[in-house]
């Protein structure tokens, strides 16, 4: 613990870290010494841990990297953090993200970007020093990992936010099964997609974290009630006899020639550890990312309803009520947050419901049935690549169009649509030496042979 928080505060330009706990992780630390002494150490005795600040932290300030909760210290405690504590973790601090967990570069935090620790080579093969995103929206979690200042972190997955900075910066995240883990006390960004997670740097430690953070919890009326399996005993299982499919419909227009080699690498390697390779279907691919940017900012905009400048953090004084709401949320979202909640008010609003918001909904049961009619032909697992690119520069990407970096959660907002757990592992890197992912995506409640088959690809 005293190792990480040192490197933390050395690391201090990454901005990985929103708010650090020394006192409290300290304290923690001395309870696991004890715990280790006396012969009763729990499951995860002692392993210093960064938390999203999208995670509510019992007197602890949590604010979702927006300006509108700043200074709101939440009176209980989240489900996932909770069962981490439970085990013996320790709590180094929060961890930045985009604002509300919106964005894909950790670009729209109200406390200013997450830097990745990664540098591009230069053509000559000398440092080039371009500062890159972490990805996001768990950039802070994925940024801290690579930079050994916590053994591992929680994340959320609304839409790719735990796989893709996993995919951005070589370290492992999944996104486990809608209902998987309680979304009690974790901030809500569109509750019908949002799922917590872990990041770390192997699948092993990533399966340790989930087997605590996952299980049924009475809280949220969502979470599945169903046993959590020992993930760290699928890891070594070996992939002879599964199936892996592999949708023809990733193959997306404009896919660097070095991510689509990697996917057949990574096809390669589970075929040479026994598993069955087949080409496969998912026919309304195309239609996910435009219903997911409908479906999302819809729930989003409802959700974020509550942030009224009455009960949490932040108050903009007005003239009358109506003029402190409307001082509080002017003053206290950000750009991207204010756009999800037009576009969201728009979709759901009398006249375009139906057109838009009926509408995504129903592409979502095609997708979600595209995917149960390749697993009933037998198919196991799911490969693709995590992103259609590797990371990239401050502002490369923002400042164009929006709709360009939507287009990066390609690969991954399908798996939230149909709920399916998804992996991502770092499968090699680029000719500028950034690392490449590549995604699993396994049956309902079967994380256990994302762990299998992404341990061969490690
Ligand atoms: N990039 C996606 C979005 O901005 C995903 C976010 C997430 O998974 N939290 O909505």
């Amino acid at each position: 613990t005293q190792a990480h928080l040192d490197a933390i505060e050395k690391a201090r330009v990454l901005n990985a870290y929103l708010l650090e706990t020394p006192d409290r992780a300290l304290a923690m630390a001395e309870v696991a010494d004890q715990k280790l002494a006396a012969g009763e150490a729990r499951p995860l005795e002692g392993l210093p841990l960064g938390i999203k600040d999208l995670f509510c932290t019992h007197g602890v300030t949590t604010t979702a990297a927006s300006k509108i909760l700043e200074g709101f210290q939440p009176h209980y405690e989240s489900t996932v953090t909770h069962n981490l504590w439970r085990d013996g973790a320790v709590m180094l601090g929060k961890l930045n993200l985009d604002e509300f967990a919106m964005g894909s570069s950790n670009e729209t935090s109200a406390y200013g970007p997450v830097i990745s620790p990664w540098r591009r080579k230069g053509p000559d093969g000398t440092g080039d020093e371009t500062k890159l995103v972490p990805g996001g929206s768990s950039g802070g979690s994925a940024a801290a990992v690579a930079a050994r200042l916590c053994l591992g972190a929680t994340a959320t997955d609304t839409g790719g936010s735990i796989r893709q900075p996993a995919a951005f910066t070589g370290t492992v995240g999944i996104k486990p099964t809608y209902g998987r883990c309680s979304r009690w006390g974790t901030v809500a960004f569109a509750s019908s997609l949002d799922q917590a997670g872990p990041i770390a740097r192997t699948v092993r430690d990533t399966a340790i974290l989930l087997t605590s953070m996952a299980g049924h919890d009475d809280k949220d009326t969502t979470s599945v009630n169903l046993p959590v399996p020992d993930f760290e005993a699928a890891v070594n299982r070996g992939v002879k006899g599964l199936t892996i499919g592999i949708p023809k419909e990733y193959r997306v227009e404009g896919m660097p020639a070095e991510i689509e080699r990697l996917w057949q690498q990574g096809a390669d390697w589970l075929r040479d550890a026994g598993a069955k390779v087949v080409e496969v279907s998912l026919p309304h691919t195309r239609y996910a990312l435009p219903a997911y940017y409908i479906v999302a900012p819809a729930e989003a905009s409802s959700n974020l309803a509550r942030y009224d400048g009455v009960r949490y953090g932040l108050r903009v004084p007005g003239k009358d009520i109506a003029g402190m709401y409307e001082a509080t949320r002017a003053a206290g979202f950000g750009r991207e947050v204010k756009r999800r909640i037009m576009i969201g008010t728009y979709v759901l609003s009398a006249g375009y419901y139906d057109a838009y918001y009926v509408r995504a909904q129903q592409i979502r049961t095609l997708i979600k049935r595209d995917f149960e009619q390749v697993y009933a032909s037998g198919v196991d697992a799911i490969l693709t690549p995590t992103t259609p690119s590797a990371a990239f520069g401050f502002g490369e990407k923002a400042k164009a169009d929006p709709v360009e970096m939507y287009l990066l959660d390609v690969f991954t907002v399908t798996v939230n649509m149909a709920g399916l757990p998804g992996l991502a592992v770092p499968a090699g890197l680029d000719a500028q030496g950034l690392p490449l992912g590549l995604q699993l995506i396994g049956r309902p409640f079967d994380e256990e042979t994302l762990f299998a088959a992404g341990q061969v690809i490690e």
